[in-house]
């Protein structure tokens, strides 16, 4: 009997599943799949990783959902191509439908894929669903994307139909005769079989947050020392332990500034599909050649949270302690580094993708690049924010800031590594120059 796989990816729920909603729809009986893929986790040092373990957990729950149900839950270990073949090889496949991902990475993947489907002749179907607007559903009237957020968060707007926020009955028709029954499906890898161990943070429960909290969010979001700053969702939102539209619609209806940052989330998404070269390169040609020190030693003070600026330095022992830094903090770290101390953007991009639980290549590049100001958006190359004045802005009863730096204050706190005003001048001197001298013809 033919069966239809739904793959897995970024996506890992059932209910408002674009892509499990049109497997369970295809007539054919559907066993869902699970790739660790070993293409990703051989750069990923073991044998501790949070998001793994975050991962595991969630395909674990996946597949004792669906043994409940009276179906079956594949999950391998490989090359994507190597399993789909073995997969190939055993069953008698007669479609696979999985979600659309537009990182660079995966869009390679999924052409590979595809291909090796397209010689058995089964049809590869991929559906939107990370984001509510993708590709070149939202441009500029040049045909280009939005160079500027506004714009486009208003095209955004004016684009959205009621219905697009409406959730998929996947969960519905998850029902054992949507199911397929398979003999001889193997034990699920564990996280010792891959070469791992648990390792688990803090993540708030996959459910949307409160209501209290929403309605507030415009006035709470900067301040990261409250409890219930903002939603806390971003790591449920990267795997899609939530849906983004169940997200939006509560967003809708109670604070439109929420909406707007998941508009965000869309844009940058998009803009890494548009422009997949700028996931390691600037995407501002003029500032491409920025001739930035690199120091390691005061990269490391960065990385450690020893910077002598308290909120830099809050930010980055709650992204080491925790796997998560407020959005505030990460603009500030962010600005610190590639400002203050003149360090290339990419290397803490780097820091955040190991550390970061949330961590998402669309996002962390779009708004690494924005904060250095060379991306498509971004802010001014020649802002240069104060640390202090942030503080005071931001933290002004130290909360956040006594949270995580409890020296600050005392002599045991670290002298600043440079000082804000040299630095700040140092910083646009030097990116006047290189912007100067890459827009001079040749
Ligand atoms: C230098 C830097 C790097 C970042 N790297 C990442 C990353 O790797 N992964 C990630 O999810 N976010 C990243 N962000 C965006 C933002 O900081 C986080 O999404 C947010 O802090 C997550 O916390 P939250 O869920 O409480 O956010 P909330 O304020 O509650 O926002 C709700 C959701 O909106 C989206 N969102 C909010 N702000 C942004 C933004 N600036 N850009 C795009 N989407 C946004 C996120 O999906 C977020 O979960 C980065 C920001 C900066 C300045």
């Amino acid at each position: 009997m033919k069966i239809a796989l739904f793959w897995h990816r970024r996506d890992l729920r059932q209910h408002d599943n674009a892509g499990l909603a049109a497997a369970l729809q295809s007539g054919l009986p559907v066993a869902p799949l699970f790739i660790y893929d070993s293409d990703i986790l051989d750069y990923v040092p073991r044998p501790h990783d949070a998001r793994l373990t975050f991962i595991y957990d969630h395909v674990e729950q996946l597949a004792v959902q669906t043994e409940q149900t009276g179906g079956v839950f594949l999950a391998h270990y490989g090359k994507p191509v190597s399993i789909f073949r073995q997969l190939l090889a055993k069953y008698e496949i007669g479609a696979v439908f999985t979600n659309e991902d537009y990182e660079p990475y995966a869009t390679q993947r999924d052409t590979e894929v595809a291909q090796l489907l397209a010689e058995h002749t089964i049809p590869f179907t991929a559906v939107k669903d990370q984001v509510i607007f993708a590709k070149n559903e939202v441009l500029a009237k040049s045909g280009k994307p939005h160079k500027s957020f506004g714009p486009y968060r208003d095209a955004w707007l004016a684009a959205l139909l009621p219905d697009m926020l409406h959730p998929f009955p996947s969960s519905e028709l998850f029902t054992q005769e949507h199911l397929a029954q398979l003999p001889d499906v193997p034990a699920r890898p564990t996280l010792e079989d891959m070469g791992f161990e648990r390792f688990e943070q803090q993540v708030p429960v996959a459910e949307l947050p409160p209501e209290s909290l929403v309605r507030t969010y415009h006035e709470t979001r900067n301040f990261p020392g409250m409890v219930n700053s903002s939603t806390r969702r971003s790591v449920h939102l990267r795997f899609g332990t939530l849906s983004v539209r169940e997200l939006m619609r509560q967003a809708q209806k109670l604070n439109p500034k929420l909406l707007a940052e998941l508009v965000w989330r869309d844009y940058f998404m998009t803009l890494l599909w548009h422009y997949p070269f700028t996931a390691h390169e600037s995407f501002e040609p003029r500032l491409r050649e920025v001739p930035y020190r690199n120091n390691e030693e005061e990269f490391q003070r960065w990385c450690d949270g020893q910077t002598g600026y308290p909120l830099v330095d809050a930010g980055m022992r709650e992204l080491n302690e925790t796997g998560f830094i407020h959005n505030r903090a990460r603009i500030a770290v962010a600005g610190f580094l590639t400002k203050h101390l003149l360090i290339d953007w990419r290397l803490g991009e780097r820091y955040f993708a190991d550390k970061l639980l949330d961590y998402d290549l669309a996002l962390n590049v779009g708004n690494w690049q924005w904060v250095a100001g060379t991306g498509v958006v971004a802010a001014p190359w020649f802002r240069v924010y104060s640390p202090e004045n942030q503080l005071q802005s931001y933290d002004p009863n130290l909360e956040y800031v006594r949270r995580w730096v409890p020296e600050y204050g005392t002599n045991a706190y670290v002298a600043p590594v440079v000082d804000h005003k040299f630095a700040r001048t140092r910083a646009i001197d030097t990116f006047r120059a290189a912007y100067r001298a890459a827009a001079q013809p040749s």
